[in-house]
């Protein structure tokens, strides 16, 4: 790799996005190892006092306007395309998210480099520098190396540790004045979830249902369960898409990513989609009829068993536990 390493700062209504320290964190390691410097570039409407935050990377390039409030991924790959042949930059990382996730394969066709996506994992060995990619959800990984180390990746949440991307440096920061491409995308609104819900992402208990819970009736003996062990309910997506509990509940892939003290997961066969949205918790107990589901090999307590033997008598216990 000749050329630097520039990393596409995510942020979202006013805050810096975690994964933007994680992929800075990794490209910190990357450019050190490489021997190249390490640019971030935010762009947004007033994103300017958001630099300083950037303090890992060597330098920040910052582009204020107010088109860019939300802009659209063609705008984005096409001011990153500019940045990219006028500082000679070899990697580009952007963020594998629903906010920064057009931007990559339209990046990559413009400069007409390889797209890595979802990666997982970044080395350099002897000067090569290999990338994990997740295929399939998460039933294949594929390690792909770059032609001269060139190219677009798209870096999957949760993949790197958050601490190494921050520091109290204060970057050199450099103003641009780059024209934004037309486009026919506009940002009209932002629209709120919907209100009323808790929010599952906050919480030290979560008590997990799955398709094992056989219809919406049986809702609310789990339900009591979380009741009785101060948490809330969440589920997999068969539970969600049946219409047994609200969108907001659903963890995994296309729902939130959870990191409760406790997760207690019920009927879940443990579905690579579900278990990237919950594999972060603290403790994992999982109740489950197959001896083989998938839910046990991430598990740190299994219980193989009928949901319905095991709840009632469950909820009995920490009832009695609790008024003695
Ligand atoms: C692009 C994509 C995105 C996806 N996103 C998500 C996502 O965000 N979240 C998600 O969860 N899934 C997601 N999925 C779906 C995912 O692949 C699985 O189909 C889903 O997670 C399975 O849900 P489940 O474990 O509840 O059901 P199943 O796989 O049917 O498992 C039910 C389990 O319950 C057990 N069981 C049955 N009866 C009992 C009983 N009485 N007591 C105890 N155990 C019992 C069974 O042994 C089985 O293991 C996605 C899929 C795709 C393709």
């Amino acid at each position: 790799m000749q050329g630097p390493i520039l990393i596409l700062a995510e942020h979202l209504r006013g805050d810096i996005a975690s994964l933007t320290f994680e992929m800075l964190g990794i490209g910190r390691k990357l450019a050190d190892d490489m021997k190249v410097p390490l640019h971030s570039v935010i762009f947004g409407k007033d994103v300017a006092p958001l630099a300083s935050q950037l303090g890992v990377s060597d330098s920040v390039f910052v582009l204020n306007h107010p088109q860019l409030d939300m802009p659209s991924s063609e705008v984005v790959a096409a001011l990153l395309k500019t940045l990219f042949e006028q500082k000679n930059v070899s990697l580009v990382l952007i963020g594998g998210t629903n906010v920064s996730t057009g931007i990559g394969p339209k990046l990559s066709f413009r400069l007409n480099l390889p797209f890595v996506n979802f990666c997982r994992n970044i080395r350099v060995k002897d000067g090569l520098v290999s990338f994990t990619s997740q295929l399939f959800g998460g039933k294949i990984l594929s390690d792909v190396r770059l032609q001269e180390n060139r190219g677009v990746v798209s870096v999957y949440p949760g993949s790197f540790p958050i601490d190494a991307g921050k520091s109290d440096r204060k970057p050199s920061i450099e103003m641009l004045d780059l024209p934004l491409e037309e486009t026919k995308v506009i940002f009209k609104k932002y629209l709120e979830p919907e209100a009323g819900d808790i929010d599952i992402t906050k919480q030290d208990v979560l008590v997990s249902v799955g398709r094992g819970i056989a219809n919406a009736d049986n809702i609310a003996l789990v339900n009591e369960l979380a009741d009785a062990l101060g948490g809330a309910l969440c589920a997999s997506r068969p539970v969600i898409d049946q219409g047994w509990l609200p969108l907001s509940r659903q963890v995994g892939k296309s729902g939130m990513t959870v990191k409760p003290k406790l997760y207690l997961s019920l009927g879940v066969s443990g579905a690579p989609e579900h278990v990237e949205g919950m594999k972060d918790s603290g403790l994992i107990v999982a109740i489950n009829t197959d001896p083989n589901a998938p839910i046990f090999g991430i598990s740190h307590y299994g219980i193989c068993a009928d949901l319905f033997d095991i709840v009632p008598t469950l909820i009995e216990e920490i009832k009695t536990h609790k008024s003695e």
